[in-house]
Formats: structure tokens, C-alpha cells, sequence
């Protein structure tokens, strides 16, 4: 049977504590695949999205010990989304699987999904998470109303709880990697490139070692990043307000003409009208700020190391 190659993709900031346990553990369930399915090939590729601990150096010893873990060290740190990206443009599988280093997206599954993707039946196999245990109830509320928001207004369908977690096709990397925008939600790029994709209902895992970098904030702020990236609706807010206004306006020409106190529903017009333009200007500086952005084409991540460089500056 031909060699296919397996590329294992990890986003990594800060995981030193994790990493011994995370290497180990990816260790184990790739020998076991590969007792199984000898023609298997794994390569194990770390994204060091600029970690302030000794990720780095973790890494650097791990890629000189065995030669199937490499790592792209980022210059600083650019967010999970460019380390994804750096993943997937930087390895060289046949199939490419993404999961985080903290082991909350259990290696375990991997065979599994390969087993999906390999039937041919999928080009895609993910997790999903059905139970949002040990999340604040808050939080919950907040993810779920996202998810329907979101796939009202976008024509992107997102799969409430589908994580980052996922093996896929060469062919489906490409399609990842073809779209270059800065402003990245991975969650609707994958659905956007379109592909049969199976997801494996799981429930949620807690981190093995370290702290996560997620609050309430950074997800609000991500959630608003993916109803701008994948739905131009809350552009035409302006429309919506614009006809309500103008019913406004009709209630309030009868009102004037039935009484003669109108002064006061003028003034809470005009307050009204304000806010309502405000607003829709806000929503327009958003997609313009993004648009700023993505017409600078800037690098989506800068490498300032790998274990290529770093080897051969070793040697020398
Ligand atoms: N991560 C990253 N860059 C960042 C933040 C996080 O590469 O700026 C990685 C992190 O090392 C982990 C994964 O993304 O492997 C998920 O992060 P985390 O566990 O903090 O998030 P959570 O699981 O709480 O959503
Ligand atoms: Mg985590």
C-alpha cells in the first residue's frame, strides 16, 4: 500500500506544562495507528504562537530527538487563527488533523476520524461538543444565542459546538489555504469550503495542565469577528431602523394632528433618530475597519524560527 502521511497541527501559547503530557500521549495513539495501518506516516507539527514560557525550548528538544516533530515559531503572538493557518500552510500530509495542546481535544479520537475520512464516505471528520459542562451557565447562553444568530443572518452554516478539532483532506487544505483574509474565524472558513464532514459528538474535556487565555471578552469579541466575517447583514440594520423610523414619523404626524402636545414626542424622535444613526454608523466603521485591514494584505503570521533553521544553525 502507498505511504500516506498524517500531519498533526498544534497551536501552541504557553503550554509548557501540558506539552510532556500532550507528546506522550499523541506518541501513544500514532504507534498504535501505525501498528494497525502500517503505511502510515506522521509528522508532528507545533505552532509556537509567540509562548512567553519555554514552549520554544520544548520544542527545539523534541524536534532534535526525533525527527517527525517540527514546529514554526511565530516572531510574537498573532491569535490561534494564524497558528491554524501556519498548521495547515506549512505541513506536507495527505491529511491534516488540528488540535489543541492541552489535551481537551483527546488524541484518542484520531484513529476514529481517520477511519471516517479514509471509508471515502468523508472529507472531513470533526468532533462536536454536545455538553457544555464545567462552563459558566453565562457563558452557555451567550455561545448558544451566537450560534442562532449567526445562522440566521449568514448564509455560512455553522454547527452549534463544532470545534477546531478535525482531520481532513489534502484537498481541503488547500481550500483552507486558498483563502487568504486576515480576519480569520476558522469556524465559518470550514463550513464555507464546503465538504462532507462527520462529526463525532463528544463531551467537554477539561484542560490537563495550564491555564486557558479565553474570558468572556476575548469570546464576545470573537463572536462579533465571525458575524462580520461571514454575514453583511448588519449593514442594512440602517433599512430596517430607516422604515421604523418613518413608521415613527406617521404615528407622530396623526399624534400631532389628534392633540396638540406634540412637542415631547419630537424630542424623543430626534433622541431616538440619533441613537439609530450612531449605531448604523458604527456597524459601517466595523466592516470598513475590516476591509482597511484586509486591503493591506498583511501577513496573516511571521516565522522567526523552525526546526530547520533552527538545526542548521546548530550545525554551524
Ligand atoms: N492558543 C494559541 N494562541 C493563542 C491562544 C491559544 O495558539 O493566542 C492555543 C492554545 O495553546 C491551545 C489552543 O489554542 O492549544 C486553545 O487554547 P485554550 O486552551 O486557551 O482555549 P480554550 O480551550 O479554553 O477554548
Ligand atoms: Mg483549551
Amino acid at each position: 500500500m502507498e505511504k500516506e502521511l498524517i500531519s498533526v497541527i498544534v497551536p501552541c501559547y504557553n503550554e509548557q506544562e501540558v506539552l510532556p503530557l500532550f507528546r506522550d500521549e499523541i506518541i501513544r495513539v500514532t504507534n498504535e495507528m501505525k501498528s494497525k495501518y502500517p503505511h502510515l506516516e506522521f509528522e508532528f507539527m507545533f505552532i509556537n504562537d509567540g509562548s512567553r514560557d519555554d514552549t520554544l525550548k520544548l520544542l527545539r528538544e523534541y524536534s532534535l530527538e526525533d525527527k517527525r516533530f517540527r514546529y514554526v515559531s511565530f516572531s510574537r503572538n498573532f491569535g490561534k487563527e494564524s497558528a491554524m493557518f501556519a498548521g495547515l500552510e506549512n505541513c506536507k500530509g495527505d491529511y491534516a488533523v488540528i488540535l489543541d495542546a492541552d489535551l481537551q481535544h483527546p488524541p484518542k479520537l484520531i484513529p476514529q476520524m481517520y477511519e471516517y475520512v479514509k471509508s471515502g464516505e468523508y472529507d472531513c471528520a470533526g468532533t462536536r461538543r454536545i455538553s457544555r459542562e464545567g462552563e459558566p451557565k453565562l457563558l452557555s447562553f451567550f455561545s448558544s444565542s451566537f450560534y442562532k444568530v449567526i445562522n440566521k443572518i449568514s448564509q455560512t452554516q455553522i454547527v452549534d459546538g463544532a470545534q477546531d478539532f478535525r482531520l481532513m483532506t489534502r484537498q481541503m487544505v488547500d481550500a483552507i489555504l486558498s483563502m487568504r483574509e486576515y480576519n480569520r474565524f476558522t469556524k465559518g472558513i470550514f463550513s464555507w469550503v464546503g465538504f462532507r464532514t462527520k462529526y463525532i459528538e463528544v463531551e467537554n474535556t477539561e484542560r490537563a495542565a495550564g491555564k486557558t487565555t479565553w474570558n468572556f471578552w476575548k469570546l464576545l469579541k470573537y463572536s462579533f469577528e465571525g458575524i462580520f466575517a461571514f454575514s453583511t447583514f448588519p449593514l442594512s440594520f440602517s433599512i430596517i431602523f430607516a422604515a421604523l423610523a418613518f413608521i415613527a414619523a406617521v404615528i407622530l404626524l396623526i399624534a400631532a394632528i389628534v392633540n396638540s402636545s406634540e412637542m415631547l414626542g419630537i424630542m424623543c424622535l430626534v433622541c431616538f433618530m440619533g441613537g439609530i444613526r450612531l449605531f448604523c454608523l458604527e456597524v459601517l466603521g466595523q466592516y470598513i475597519a475590516k476591509t482597511y485591514l484586509e486591503v493591506k494584505k498583511r501577513p496573516v503570521y511571521i516565522i522567526g524560527e523552525t526546526e530547520e533553521i533552527y538545526r542548521k544553525r546548530k550545525e554551524n
